[in-house]
């Protein structure tokens, strides 16, 4: 995501605890103890502005939310609108996702979301995809059971690429969309670059794959 570069924002992240989660090391394997609850979690690598994981959040009080941004720029618009709501089932972590079991167990996770990631067209920086065999392998060490991962994106070439990957691990395709906004899928929530893609006319992919552990 391109953006003006903010050099308040990394401060003003640190002004709000109570949503950007600032020592997340501590909550590895007990993150129900930071949102008072035993429901399930649901993150989203590469949040972006938070449109949709704060649209999830309303939606579905009884999950908690996370969303994950490693760029404090962008982030911190996802902040503004945690500021505006109040919300008690989602958090904000500032941070590289390829750190993620860092912070997070086997099984502190009941899915993961994907939402227009950067697609890395070249082949040399394919490890640098979301969907690469490697994050497969990280979201695995701290998903449960038969977690999922759901991914949209505008991008043929990556959603392609993305499938293949998905197979090649052995992830269990549970639902395709070749084209979202046409199709019979309800309640979906649009992230920033959903709305600015489907508003030029282009498609939207979707799908859910679930491990087989
Ligand atoms: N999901 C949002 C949407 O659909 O509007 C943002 C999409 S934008 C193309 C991709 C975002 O993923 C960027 O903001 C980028 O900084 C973030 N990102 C990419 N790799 C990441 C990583 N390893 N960890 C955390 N964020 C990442």
């Amino acid at each position: 995501m391109r953006l003006r570069h903010k050099p308040w924002a990394k401060e003003k992240l640190m002004e709000y605890p109570q949503f950007v989660v600032q020592t997340p090391e501590k909550y590895k394997g007990k993150w129900g103890e930071l949102f008072n609850n035993d429901h399930p979690i649901h993150i989203e690598v590469g949040t972006g502005k938070g449109q949709f994981i704060v649209g999830m959040a309303k939606a579905n009080p009884e999950i908690n939310y996370i969303g994950i941004e490693m760029q404090d720029s962008v982030i911190v618009s996802a902040l503004d609108k945690l500021i505006d709501e109040e919300l008690t089932n989602i958090k904000l972590l500032n941070i590289d996702g390829s750190n993620l079991s860092d912070l997070f167990a086997k099984g502190d996770i009941e899915r993961v979301y994907l939402n227009f990631s950067d697609p890395w067209p070249k082949k040399k920086h394919a490890k640098r995809r979301l969907t690469y065999k490697s994050f497969l392998k990280l979201y695995e060490g701290l998903l449960i059971d038969g977690g999922e991962i759901h991914f949209k994106t505008d991008n043929q070439g990556l959603f392609e690429y993305s499938l293949q990957s998905f197979s090649e691990y052995g992830l269990l395709l549970k639902y395709i969309s070749l084209d979202l906004h046409n199709s019979e899928f309800e309640d979906n929530i649009m992230t920033e670059y959903e709305e600015k893609f489907s508003a030029k006319g282009q498609r939207i992919y979707r799908c859910e794959v679930k491990y087989q552990n």
